[in-house]
């Protein structure tokens, strides 16, 4: 069975559109494994929910679900220009979404995986980007592979039998496979990467090869900018897509 990995989609529509739409040219897909930041930033919230729901998927909350949402009011933690754009999505979010973005839960357990947006000891706000925040980690699950999102980009770290944190390359040319060792595996972000490569990211998991590749997928970023600018969303959010940071 193959299964994507969705992270940050951040209401970029043309991104999720292009991301899907990649995933059928590759053959059938068991499921989307959807690792939070659903929302927030970009100018098609209520779409992207919609066009997610018309798919079988799984998701985690991510800490902009939960703002854009209202299920939490401590927007003071996001800087000024998500805190914006933040405010703008909850305003145009239908019931509907909002009940489902307050619905999702902040963990999920599937196979031999655990799916969170930040950490696993900090599932909505901390960002396993370095060897040392990603070795306290390890304690905090017990299935044998985390993915997260939250950072925006690819990133693997594995845990060796020395006790040793060490990271393996994730890019479209180098997949990783799974083994004994405990693993946390970021697909980076499809609606806002931040790796200098502007171009919508994700991963397919399959689960008889048992690896994981990565895959960068071209979207109509001026599109999603020209929609930002109508809808008056912070400029830095805006040209920053095109920078892939
Ligand atoms: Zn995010």
């Amino acid at each position: 069975m193959k299964y994507a990995l969705l992270a940050d989609i951040h209401s970029n529509l043309e991104a999720l559109t292009a991301v899907l739409e990649d995933i059928e040219r590759r053959g059938s897909i068991e499921e989307l494994w959807v690792l939070g930041d659903i929302v927030g930033y970009g100018p098609d919230p209520s779409e992207c929910i919609k066009l997610l729901r018309s798919r079988k998927h799984i998701a985690v909350s991510g800490n902009h679900d939960v703002f854009c949402s209202g299920k939490m009011d401590a927007r003071y933690l996001l800087n000024p220009e998500a805190a914006t754009a933040c405010l703008w999505t909850e305003r145009v979010l239908s019931a509907e979404d909002i009940e489902y973005l307050k619905n999702l839960p902040e963990i999920v357990e599937r196979d031999d995986f655990m799916l969170v947006h930040g950490s696993p000891r900090d599932p909505l706000w901390e960002y396993v980007m370095s060897l040392s925040v990603a070795l306290i980690n390890f304690d905090y699950f017990r299935s044998k592979y985390c993915l997260v999102g939250h950072s925006h980009m690819p990133l693997v770290f594995k845990l060796g039998e020395d006790g040793h944190c060490i990271n393996l390359p994730l890019s479209e040319s180098v997949g990783v496979v799974l083994g004994k060792h405990k693993m946390i595996i970021n697909p980076g972000g499809v609606g806002q990467p931040r790796d200098g490569d502007p171009r919508a990211s994700y991963a397919i998991y399959d689960s008889e090869a048992k690896v994981i590749r990565l895959h960068r997928v071209p979207y109509d970023i001026k599109l999603t900018q020209q929609k930002m600018v109508k809808r008056n969303l912070p400029v830095r959010l805006i040209s920053r897509l095109e920078k892939g940071l």
